[in-house]
């Protein structure tokens, strides 16, 4: 809220031609601000471009089943640390991925990929428990009983693990500025926030069960508001990339 206001100093710009001045109001740099996470994007997406080789890329999104979702809230910085090293696992397999390329055609051929995946992660995850890193909420104390995590770690790998890999639409330079749609976006722009008064906050919305094309608006308390907004933060030390 005090970005870009005089709570932060100012300073002063001035027209080598002309003369004319301007303050500019100073920025926080925050990761979860809006207005200073809009102006990397472009940034981001140039530097991405200039790193791109004339090769065929492939495009892989992975994910974590819905039944981690709780855990994962209480354990953001270690379930989000074991979720990225085991997706860089998978490619640090080397030899084994090309002895089954040769057979497959392929270097990472998708379902193999995603049970690698999902075995790495639960490993990780394991050790975690073991090493007594994870909190539980009241809600979930029974999973403080070994056995039980176990059971419920058992059930979570056979749920839906979505991952897939595919050509990009049209070239690898789309994907990367689509992806710079998402690296630099905050849980909510400045626009889509119409009013703020008696501690109620007004917003607009997309509605991804009626279309998702319509626009609404949606009136709730400034604690629920804080309260989504907070669960976009990620744990200090954390980029989206
Ligand atoms: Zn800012």
């Amino acid at each position: 809220m005090r970005c870009r206001t005089s709570a932060l100093g100012s300073h002063k710009l001035k027209c080598d031609k002309c003369g004319y001045k301007r303050i500019e109001y100073d920025s926080c740099c925050n990761r979860h601000c809006p207005k200073c996470q809009g102006a990397k994007r472009p940034e981001w997406v140039e530097k991405r471009l200039a790193e791109l080789l004339p090769v065929a890329y492939y495009h892989s999104v992975f994910t974590l089943p819905h039944t981690l979702n709780l855990p994962a809230l209480y354990n953001m910085k270690i379930i989000y640390d074991i979720f990225l090293a085991s997706c860089g696992g998978i490619s640090t397999d080397g030899k084994k991925w090309i002895n089954l390329s040769y057979r497959k055609k392929f270097l990472f051929p998708v379902k193999a990929m995603s049970m690698r995946m999902r075995k790495i992660f639960s490993e990780k995850l394991q050790r975690a428990y073991d090493d007594g890193k994870l909190v539980f909420p009241e809600k979930f104390s029974c999973l403080k009983e070994p056995e039980n995590f176990k059971h419920f770690l058992n059930r979570a790998t056979w749920d839906k693990w979505i991952n897939y890999t595919k050509k990009p639409f049209s070239s690898p330079e789309k994907v990367v500025k689509y992806i710079g749609h998402y690296t630099h976006r905050v849980a909510i722009s400045n626009q889509r926030i119409i009013d703020i008064a008696n501690g109620k906050i007004t917003f607009k919305y997309r509605d991804y069960k009626d279309s998702n094309v319509i626009s609404k608006m949606m009136t709730i308390s400034a604690e629920e508001f804080i309260r989504r907004f907070l669960l976009h933060i990620l744990p200090k030390g954390f980029k989206k990339i």
